[in-house]
């Protein structure tokens, strides 16, 4: 069997999803996160496409815009929020384009050897940072919604398969750049992999596939990406988990550190599928409400008016300043402040009108922008597809 990336991934987060795509071949139907992803995917190939060893200058927001509306249409990329949001991350990518290198291919096939193991693959895109081959760079693109930390990068399989691909593709290259370019969340993370990391990699590779050709059991373990398996009526974890089982005990204290995660852990990947179950009952009696309230059961059902409410910030601050005398520019600057999304979208429709100036207004705009910092974010993400 030849191995890629993606085999080895779907293995390691569940056996038995493993053996229904790669040896039971049952075909998976797509569904909305991954809809997005692959819209991403193809625009950014016919975007940058053209660009490859041309140094084609980038498309302007208009004809981003136009490629990612035929490209979403045809995939069936549904809702307007989701339409909306490819659309931004998409112009958001070109803007950061000006000091491109130049780019050497997009979806890059590769087939590499690694100790008698075939190993296949795609790569996004890749650049020559040098521009003359000595530094090669090469892009992973991602969709989630999640920030990548500096350590999961480092110890990412994906970006150490890709390693080692590029150095074969480009011996000469005396230097190898792998990143994670989250599309989504515009994080930009690059590793430099050290020998010993390259290493770990094709050790780590191996043992997964030893463990995948002498697996009997294809346990299914469950995992966030659960709610998207077409296998979830027949997986007793999912059905178990659907009826809220908890696989292990409430900690006795909360004092116990170990305990606490475990049981976090637990409630976690419950809490998940079990909300997404909830969403599925509510879709499925929201269509009888439009005609007003339901009883089922002993509980009444009803839609509420979802109000929304905004004042213009003249309006505001003309009301405010007639009764208080303060100077109307004084508050502005006290209550008034711009949505960075919605002002980055206002401007960019002013690319057109605008060219090479919108550059100079965006810098301006990024040093008069005023920095923070919110309460830190809990978050909790698996180490045990880390190579270590
Ligand atoms: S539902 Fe989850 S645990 Fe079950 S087979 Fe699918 S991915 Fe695996």
């Amino acid at each position: 069997m030849k191995y890629s990336f993606t085999k080895l991934d779907t293995y390691e987060k569940c056996p038995r999803r493993f053996r229904i795509i790669y040896i039971d071949r049952v075909k998976q139907e797509s569904r909305d996160p991954l809809v997005f992803g692959d819209v991403i995917h193809e625009c950014l190939l016919l975007l940058t496409g053209p660009m490859v060893g041309t140094g084609a200058h980038k498309p302007g927001a208009m004809f981003v815009k136009g490629i990612c509306t035929t490209v979403a249409t045809d995939k069936g990329l549904t809702g307007n929020e989701a339409f909306k949001e490819a659309i931004d991350c998409l112009i958001d990518f070109f803007k950061t384009w000006e000091a491109q290198s130049p780019i050497i291919a997009v979806e890059k096939s590769f087939e590499v050897n690694i100790g008698g193991i075939t190993l296949t693959g795609k790569i996004d895109r890749i650049d020559d940072r040098s521009g003359e081959g000595s530094v090669i760079e090469v892009v992973d693109y991602k969709t989630g919604q999640t920030f990548i930390t500096k350590a999961e990068a480092e110890n990412s399989l994906q970006l150490g398969t890709y390693d080692i691909a590029a150095r074969q593709l480009f011996p000469e290259a005396h230097s190898v750049l792998t990143t994670f370019h989250n599309i989504r969340t515009r994080q930009k993370i690059t590793v430099e992999h050290t020998s010993e990391q390259i290493d770990n990699t094709k050790l780590y590779i191996r043992s997964l596939v030893n463990q995948i050709e002498s697996e009997r059991n294809w346990a299914p373990k469950l995992h966030e990406f659960c709610v998207y398996c077409d296998d979830r009526p027949n997986c007793p974890a999912y059905q178990d988990a659907l009826q809220g089982k908890r696989s292990t005990p409430v900690a006795e204290t909360l004092n116990d550190l170990e305990a606490v995660a475990r049981e976090r852990e637990d409630v976690a990947r419950l809490y998940r599928i079990l909300g997404k179950r909830k969403k599925e009952l509510e879709e499925a009696i929201r269509p009888h409400l439009t005609n007003g309230p339901i009883i089922l059961g002993n509980v009444r059902y009803r839609l509420l008016k979802n109000r929304v409410v905004e004042h213009s910030a003249e309006d505001v601050i003309a009301e405010v300043s007639k009764d208080t005398r303060i100077d109307p520019a004084f508050l502005a600057g006290l209550i008034c402040k711009v949505n960075t999304k919605e002002l980055d979208a206002y401007i960019t429709d002013c690319e057109e009108i605008m060219g090479k100036r919108l550059t100079l207004l965006r810098a301006r705009l990024e040093n008069v922008a005023n920095r923070g910092v919110n309460k830190p974010k809990f978050d909790a993400r698996p180490v045990s597809e880390e190579i270590t």
